[in-house]
């Protein structure tokens, strides 16, 4: 959440800088003015008129007259849009050139789904220039060879008028420009980084995404992979440069591209949101309804693909994306609730996208200031939501490999002393051993029994016993270096492996610990037991083969101490007859 308001911060911060904002001369009058030549205009929709045609398509002509006969209205936002509509649209600018000079300049209107789109130059009442264009029609039928509809043109001193007309099935929404050849031009440029960092950061994610899930195998990663290979997908399709660089003439696929990619974005994106938010094991019922009415949506898409009903289909996915953004993030809400953490990762990403498209939608209807920044604010918004996701996938898989450490952990411990137990002490023993080996230098190994434990169970009870076994342990670990390795054998008995020890050391802390042992006064809480304790030790020779044949040894000694009476310790060399066990 702290990362969602330090994004909104700087969205405020570069809102409110004045490099960004627009100027604002017509604020006090509300009919458009002309284009004076020697401006930039990021967005010219103050500036225009506009007529949505009523029945039939009009001719250049009848829109002159229309607009004679003022029928054309003001359109009073930087961005005018009209929406879902079959019919045609014109808008209508004049521009100013108060110099002597011809001056080149480019208008470029970004909205690249267009499917027919007309531009009509006038001066003196004279055609001076036209282009009909659109991605109906193929990429060679443009003035000028670029993703967003450009055209460019000279404008000799005076008034010129321009006419545009729109129409296709997807929203008609009109984005124009007006600038000189070198600010397009920069424009162009920026457009393309922020295309190549929005890429870069989705190929990047998917890559590695793709990556965890051919080592991990989880379904979720699959369906990540899947959702930002869509968005790639849908992306490239509405703006145009999946047009520009992949299929260049195929204007049907072009028709029919942008729903369909928006159908299998939105779709890929309930089924990783399904996934990510466990939505099948935490609510069965709700699993089962989002996968029919996705189906049903599928099958509704593919229908409209045969019945040639492009807009339907149009309506439909756009409908179905603002489903999927509202309904999972109710399903993260419910999820969140439910007690599965993680729905927070995806509450904040899906907050930051739908932040990022109220911030577009906002800039097109001017209710804030439209930038280059706010009007891309859905992609900016998108990148940081796969960021976000990715990190939480990544968490998850960090929050796995702790358990499976502490599982490993906690197999290899004692409960009652803490100690390591034997899978622990088999693991270590082998390195210590082969260290031993290699560095030929001195390991010892001591093996201790408590005396007469059972005695103590049966007087003092289970508790007392357990009581005499946790202080025992906890007063041998205070008795053994760092580098040694203290375990609980089993039952009553313990075991160290004592490296870089010789016998004569290793023997004078085996009756360390006797006497030790022997002074302590165990107290619970109705007696003050004594203990003893018995120990064998040996230390390894050339003639043995593994570790094994230590603790044999070892344990024979410890035997031999009980054999001896007990609270005693035998070393291997107070027997020679002992080193011969193979
Ligand atoms: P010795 O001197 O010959 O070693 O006699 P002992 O009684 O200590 O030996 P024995 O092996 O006959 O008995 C060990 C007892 O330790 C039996 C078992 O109930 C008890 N014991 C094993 N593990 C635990 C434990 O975790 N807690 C308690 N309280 N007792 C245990
Ligand atoms: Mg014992
Ligand atoms: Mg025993």
């Amino acid at each position: 959440m702290k990362r969602i308001c330090y994004y909104l911060y700087i969205l405020t911060l570069l809102l409110s800088s004045p490099a960004y904002s627009q100027p604002d001369d017509e604020a006090s009058d509300s009919t458009p003015r002309p284009l004076e030549i020697n401006r930039n205009y990021p967005t010219v929709g103050e500036h225009a008129f506009l007529l949505q045609e009523t029945e039939n398509r009009l001719t250049l002509t009848q829109a002159r007259a229309a607009f004679a006969n003022k029928q054309f209205t003001p359109a009073n936002a930087p961005v005018p849009g009209v929406g879902l509509t079959n019919r045609g649209v014109w808008l209508k600018l004049d521009v100013h050139n108060k110099t002597n000079e011809v001056l080149s300049r480019r208008m470029i209107l970004e909205a690249t789904w267009l499917d027919h789109i007309e531009i009509y130059i006038i001066k003196n009442n004279r055609l001076v220039f036209q282009n009909k264009t659109g991605d109906a029609m193929p990429l060679s039928s443009r003035q000028i060879d670029n993703r967003l509809f450009t055209i460019e043109h000279a404008f000799t001193p005076g008034s010129s008028e321009i006419y545009l007309r729109a129409q296709s099935h997807e929203p008609v929404v009109l984005p124009l420009s007006f600038y000189d050849l070198t600010t397009a031009t920069r424009y162009d440029s920026y457009r393309s980084y922020g295309y190549g960092i929005l890429y870069g950061i989705i190929s990047g994610l998917l890559l590695f995404n793709l990556l965890l899930y051919i080592s991990i195998r989880q379904q979720r990663y699959l369906f990540y992979v899947l959702y930002l290979a869509m968005y790639l997908f849908m992306d490239i399709s509405y703006t145009g440069h999946g047009y520009l660089y992949f299929w260049q003439n195929a204007t049907h696929w072009q028709y029919w591209l942008p729903s369909l990619s928006i159908v299998l974005y939105a779709t890929s994106g309930i089924f990783f949101a399904l996934s990510f938010l466990k939505i099948k094991q935490l609510f069965p019922a709700i699993y089962t309804k989002t996968i029919r009415f996705c189906i049903f949506i599928c099958g509704l898409q593919i229908l409209l693909v045969i019945l040639d009903q492009g807009q339907t289909s149009v309506a439909i996915s756009l409908l179905y994306v603002m489903f999927f953004s509202l309904f999972t993030f109710y399903y993260a809400i419910i999820s969140f609730n439910k007690g599965h953490n993680d729905a927070i990762y995806y509450l904040a990403a899906t907050l930051a996208t739908l932040i990022g498209a109220a911030t577009t939608v906002l800039s097109v209807l001017s209710v804030i200031p439209y930038t280059p920044l706010t009007f891309h604010a859905g992609e900016i918004a998108v990148a940081f939501d796969s960021i976000l996701l990715s990190i939480a996938l990544a968490e998850q898989i960090r929050r796995a490999q702790n358990e499976t450490l502490q599982a490993q952990q906690l197999a290899r411990t004692d409960i009652l002393t803490r100690l390591g137990n034997r899978l622990a002490f088999d693991e270590i023993s082998e390195q210590v051993w082969d260290n031993a080996t290699r560095n030929k230098q001195p390991l010892c190994f001591i093996m201790l029994d408590i005396d007469k434990f059972k005695n103590i169970n049966d007087r003092h009870g289970h508790a007392a016993g357990d009581t005499v076994l946790k202080t025992i342990s906890a007063a041998l670990q205070k008795m053994v270096r760092e580098g040694d390795v203290l375990v609980r054998w089993g039952g009553e008995e313990f075991a160290i492996m004592l490296p870089q020890t010789s016998l004569t050391q290793a023997k004078k802390l085996a009756q360390r610990i006797r006497r030790a042992i022997e002074a302590l006064n165990v107290s619970t809480d109705t007696a003050s037991i004594k203990v003893t304790i018995s120990l064998g030790v040996a230390e390894k020779d050339e003639e043995m083969n593994s570790v094994s044949d230590l603790f044999s040894l070892a344990d024979h000694c410890l035997y031999q101490a009980k054999q001896q009476g007990r609270n005693r310790v035998v070393c291997a060399d107070q027997n020679p007859g002992l080193l011969e066990v193979s």
